[in-house]
């Protein structure tokens, strides 16, 4: 039977080693493998490495490290583990693996770089241990999330939900615009109040909910009109805006602010039993405007306040706002860039529609010389007010 060492030398015997001063030169081009130990990888790591403990080498590497003929340099605290990975790695199919000798802790003595990497605490990665398990999320998603800044505008029917999923997802931090207190008549839909929050501030009422699902997020919460004067103040810094307002005006007020921010909206609607959702990426796919360039006719637009919704179609709307905001943070997938969803509640129907960027689009296409954030009236039905102060008819 043989002993460690000799398992060791002639694992050894059969893969490449670097030294530290060679691996250093392979930074840029190579895949940096850590197989240490979560408690070993939180003190300190190569920047830019990917983590894989060693008992999970095997089942993870296919997800984790790409191609199999990409270079991988793999390290351990003192390059002997690091041997039998790059063994392990040539099994799986891996083409150019080498082992770094001395490991990180050499590494570290010669001067090399290396970081603290930002980690989840042991409480953190019980609460996100779903999100952990999927190898497109893991714990560096996670992290991501945790460092995400989501600003909802409404904290009404699509804001509740939406509210209530990023927050429970671990959006670090939750902006909320909105200038109304709870009323009775909001209950049936807007799930982030309750019968003692009647006539308090709904952004204290959607804090206190927020916060009692999960300390980790911070709540800014902006009990506000929103318009052209603070538009451009309060989305400044967010990473992605869902909006769950329900009026023309402010959608379009929003459009051209995000535009000139660039900052990705997750767009809801809702009207009886149908409601709509789609991502406007600035200047990557359409926005509001080359969707509705004008707002529509009177008969059918009826008052956005009056008109009836059924209690659970905004939960499914925001829900999938909620989802979307996610996926555009973390690149997951295909978010609805280009495409509105529609969902008929009672055909129990999703459809998906392709949208275009228009070329003529007033807020998006190149003609645009500036975009002027403007004030709209009101009502439902907005007429843009031009920089000369002229107003747009009808
Ligand atoms: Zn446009």
């Amino acid at each position: 039977m043989a002993s460690y060492r000799e398992l060791l030398s002639q694992a050894r015997a059969r893969i490449g080693e670097v030294q530290p001063d060679e691996a250093e030169t392979r930074l840029d081009t190579a895949t940096f493998l850590d197989v240490r130990e979560q408690d070993e990888h939180d003190q300190g790591t190569i920047p830019g490495s990917v983590f894989i403990p060693r008992g999970h080498l095997e089942s993870q590497a296919d997800t984790k490290l790409g191609p199999k003929d990409q270079p991988v340099v793999v390290y351990c605290a003192s390059g002997n583990r690091s041997v039998f990975a790059t063994e392990t790695l040539q099994q799986l199919g891996f083409t150019d693996v080498v082992s770094m000798a001395g490991g990180f802790g050499r590494w570290k003595n010669e001067g090399r770089p290396w970081i603290t990497p930002a980690s989840l605490d042991t409480e953190q990665r019980n609460r996100y241990h779903r999100h952990i398990l999927l190898p497109e999320i893991g714990e560096a998603g996670q992290q991501k999330l945790l460092e995400s800044k989501v600003l909802l505008l409404g904290a009404g029917g699509l804001g509740s939900p939406a509210a209530l999923y990023l927050a429970a997802a671990g959006v670090g931090t939750i902006g909320i615009v909105d200038m109304d207190v709870v009323d009775t008549s909001n209950l049936q839909r807007q799930i982030l109040h309750n019968v003692d929050r009647i006539g308090e501030r709904k952004v204290d009422s959607a804090k206190k909910t927020l916060t009692a699902l999960n300390p980790d997020v911070d709540v800014v919460t902006y009990d506000v009109r929103f318009g052209a004067d603070n538009v451009l103040d309060i989305i400044d810094g967010y990473d992605v805006i869902v909006d769950g307002t329900d009026n023309f005006p402010t959608r379009y007020l929003l459009n051209d602010a995000s535009l000139l921010k660039r900052i990705p909206v997750v767009h809801g609607s809702i009207f009886r039993f149908e409601g709509q959702v789609s991502v406007f990426a600035p200047y990557v796919g359409p926005c509001y405007r080359c969707l509705l360039p004008e707002p529509p006719p009177p008969e059918m637009a009826p008052s956005c306040s009056e008109a009836g919704v059924l209690g659970v179609l905004p939960g499914i709307v925001g829900s999938i706002q909620a989802l979307e905001a996610i996926k555009v943070i973390l690149g997951l997938g295909d978010p609805l860039v280009g495409r509105l969803l529609a969902y008929d509640a009672l055909e129990e129907s999703f459809r998906n529609f392709k949208v275009r960027r228009d070329p003529e689009c007033p807020a998006c296409g190149p003609n645009v010389k500036e975009i002027v954030i403007a004030e709209y009236d009101d009502l439902c039905l907005p007429h843009a007010v031009l920089a000369d102060g002229t107003e747009t008819g009808h």
